[in-house]
């Protein structure tokens, strides 16, 4: 089988660099409506693209993805994450799977802090006060949020995302950096960051003011802050989440957040997307994002051409550069 007569299907719209990349080289089916794939539409495409280029919007589990072999061989996805995917269930029908990493961290750590700033400075209450009409004007005491400066940033998960964020947060806002995973990075990776592990998640969420999540989604941090975690965090703290929504239970941080045990939380990503639990949308304590940790324009182009790059290594039969099961 030649390269071009590989049929390749990407399940939502790409920027327009990525898409030209494919389409010059593969039988492509885009999706110029952009609208989410169903699960059965998403099981037929197995049967019929060699090749399949979805993101986390997609759900690829076993029900989808079957037990017998497929046409499909590879699934180059758009995005770092992959925990939407079922990766047993792909090793059993031998497809392979591939991701984007390092192309996206700047573009979410920046985001990271933009959450981090926006809870600690209230930034979103202060502007909906002011659109509301419900400004009175200056006065020493209105809208007070916490300083980042010589603070402590707890980071959960201290891969490339992390790493970004403790660069933003201690050589740009002056604050110390904690650290919780489970390897221990190179000590002078540490010695630049300024950044010290903790021997356990309890340790880091005592002794961190605000904490950033930035582990994997999936079983293994399937609500790994919750209630008993909370408890541990110091009184009125800031929780941030640019990882997977599944990481925290929503019902336990909506009642901290009511009784002021955390001061305030910023959200990017949640369990069930689009869905945003329901015990925060009236919080005004709580800044709630719509999954954007990478959406600049550079950065989803970055995405979608590094995807293509896996799907060019599979049809000229070399090594996948980001081959993860
Ligand atoms: P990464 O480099 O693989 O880092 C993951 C970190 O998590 C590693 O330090 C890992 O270290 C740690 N970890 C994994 N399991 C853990 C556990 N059970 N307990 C404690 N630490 C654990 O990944 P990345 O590129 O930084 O991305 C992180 C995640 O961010 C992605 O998986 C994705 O879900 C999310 N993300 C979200 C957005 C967004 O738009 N909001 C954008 C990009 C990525 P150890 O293995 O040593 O524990």
């Amino acid at each position: 089988m030649t390269a071009e007569r590989l049929r390749v299907l990407v399940t939502r719209r790409w920027p327009e660099a990525a898409e030209k990349h494919l389409a010059e080289r593969y039988d492509v089916t885009l999706n110029a409506e952009d609208a989410p794939l169903s699960p059965a539409q998403l099981a037929q495409a197995f049967d019929a693209y060699d090749i399949i280029c979805p993101t986390v919007s997609d759900k690829i589990d076993a029900g989808v993805i079957g037990s017998a072999p497929r046409r499909t061989r590879l699934l180059a996805n758009f995005g770092v994450g992959f925990d939407h995917i079922d990766i047993a269930a792909c090793k059993t029908t031998n497809i392979a799977v591939t991701n984007t990493p390092g192309v996206l961290t700047d573009a979410t750590a920046d985001l990271a802090m933009a959450l981090i700033l926006t809870a600690a400075r209230r930034t979103g209450e202060g502007e909906r006060e002011l659109r509301d009409g419900r400004w009175s004007g200056w006065r020493p005491t209105h809208l007070m949020g916490r300083s980042l400066s010589g603070k402590t940033l707890g980071l959960v998960g201290f891969g490339r995302i992390a790493q970004a964020t403790a660069h933003r947060a201690h050589h740009g806002f002056g604050m110390n950096i904690l650290y919780y995973s489970r390897s221990a990075a190179a000590q002078d990776i540490e010695k630049k960051l300024g950044a010290k592990r903790m021997a356990s998640l309890e340790e880091l969420l005592h002794k961190s003011d605000m904490v950033s999540l930035h582990v994997p989604g999936g079983a293994e941090t399937s609500n790994m802050i919750g209630s008993r975690e909370i408890a541990a965090m110091k009184s009125g703290a800031i929780l941030v989440n640019t990882a997977r929504g599944g990481v925290i239970d929503h019902e336990a941080l909506a009642v901290a957040l009511k009784s002021g045990a955390l001061s305030a939380a910023g959200l990017d990503v949640y369990p069930e997307e689009p869905i945003v639990p329901a015990s925060l949308l009236g919080l005004e304590n709580v800044v709630l994002l719509p999954h954007l940790g990478s959406a600049t324009e550079e950065t989803r182009e970055a995405m979608g051409l590094r995807a293509a790059a896996n799907v060019d290594a599979f049809a000229s039969g070399s090594p996948l550069p980001d081959h993860i099961a």
